[in-house]
């Protein structure tokens, strides 16, 4: 199946019960624990003339809706306008570029500016900025701005989605990711997938961005380099296991289960280095990590399991958070009138699994410079 992600992939739109602007608490967990490189990185940026002229140009690539869209760009000018007091300047006007994919609920980021305009002039006062706004539908992996048009460019949370399905995973069967028992390789589809993708990545941004420009990235990652020990694909494992099982029950059909695989990818530290090294464009300065649970209202990090009561909950708050992320995606491939189902008992499984091992998300955040 070498479908484009780039098509179907989508965050469930907007407000309601399922949706990602309901249950992206990971996701805001992950913007506050990588706060302190954004912050870094636009120190750094203050001490130059150049960048924080007129006007501070930023892109914000899978930026979703919800919540933490604005929360990003918000942060961002904060941390931005904190700079500019600290070296005695002016604080710039602003562009902020949100970008995502076409299916992306746009509409209602867009209705939630005017309050977010309204605050900023409020809290920062009149003569603030002013900040404009706009989106900019595509993908990440393709050209989308300007030659020289950014200063910086921030994503968390969206390069581990790759442009599309690894070819060549027909061994792949009973599995939706790499498996430890997968075949080599289906490793070496993914790494390969992952490589091409990233480097598309940093090429176009480097034409993008002007010369010092910035990037700071946030992505789930794994810890380990060798994907067959790591426990990075846990999860996807047991969505993998409880989507057979519903195959046994004749509720999705299991050559549907062996054609399904992942639009999606956990890069170590020395992948992410590597591409960069070969692309050439850009100088890595900081990488920062962190493990972050798998239900974001977990704030247990020493436990290596979770008690059968607590277990439940996490399961639940798992699988909600895994929907509004997927739901689209599993929608086409095995039907919508399946989706229920499968996360009321994905739920069941995450919470099995947690009760035996609390595995963690591992995170990734890197901030670049444009040589
Ligand atoms: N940054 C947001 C959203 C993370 S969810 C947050 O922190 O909450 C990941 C987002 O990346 C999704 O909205 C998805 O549509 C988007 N995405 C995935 N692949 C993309 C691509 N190739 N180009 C642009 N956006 C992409």
């Amino acid at each position: 199946m070498g479908m484009d992600a780039v098509n179907v992939l989508h965050m469930n739109s907007g407000d309601g019960e399922s949706s990602y602007a309901n249950n992206s608490l990971v996701q805001e967990t992950v913007l506050r624990e990588a706060q302190p490189v954004l912050r870094q990185t636009i120190k750094d940026i203050a001490k130059s003339d150049d960048m924080f002229g007129q006007c501070f140009k930023i892109a914000d690539l899978g930026c979703s809706s919800g919540p933490n869209t604005l929360l990003t760009a918000s942060n961002i000018i904060d941390m931005v306008h904190e700079a500019s007091k600290e070296n005695n300047r002016k604080t710039p006007q602003f562009q902020v570029c949100l970008n995502d994919l076409y299916g992306n609920d746009f509409n209602s980021v867009f209705e939630s500016l005017p309050t977010f305009l309204a605050k900023l002039k409020e809290e920062k006062g009149e003569s603030f900025g002013p900040c404009f706004v706009s989106a900019v539908p595509g993908s990440f992996y393709d050209r989308l701005f300007p030659d020289d048009s950014l200063h910086l460019v921030h994503s968390s949370y969206s390069l581990h989605w790759l442009s599309q399905v690894p070819k060549g995973l027909e061994k792949n069967t009973s599995h939706i990711y790499v498996a430890r028992t997968s075949p080599t390789e289906v490793f070496e589809a993914y790494q390969k997938q992952y490589a091409t993708d990233f480097t598309m990545f940093l090429q176009a941004r480097a034409k993008e961005l002007v010369p010092g420009g910035r990037m700071v990235l946030t992505l789930m990652g794994r810890k380990l380099s060798d994907l067959a020990i790591d426990d990075c694909g846990v999860g996807w494992e047991v969505l993998a296991q409880t989507l057979l099982d519903m195959a046994k029950q004749g509720l999705v059909k299991e050559s549907d289960v062996d054609s399904f695989n992942m639009p999606y990818y956990n890069p170590c530290e020395d992948e992410i280095r590597d591409v960069i090294e070969k692309e050439g464009s850009f100088s890595l300065d900081v990488v920062s990590t962190f493990r972050g649970n798998w239900d974001a209202l977990d704030k247990d990090y020493t436990s290596t399991k979770a008690s059968s009561e607590l277990s439940i909950r996490h399961g639940k708050n798992t699988a909600k958070m895994v929907r509004a992320c997927l739901e689209p995606l599993l929608a086409i491939h095995f039907g919508s009138s399946v989706i229920d189902k499968l996360f009321e008992n994905y739920g069941k499984r995450v919470a099995e699994h947690l009760a035996v091992e609390k595995t963690r998300h591992y995170n990734i955040a890197i901030s670049l410079t444009k040589k």
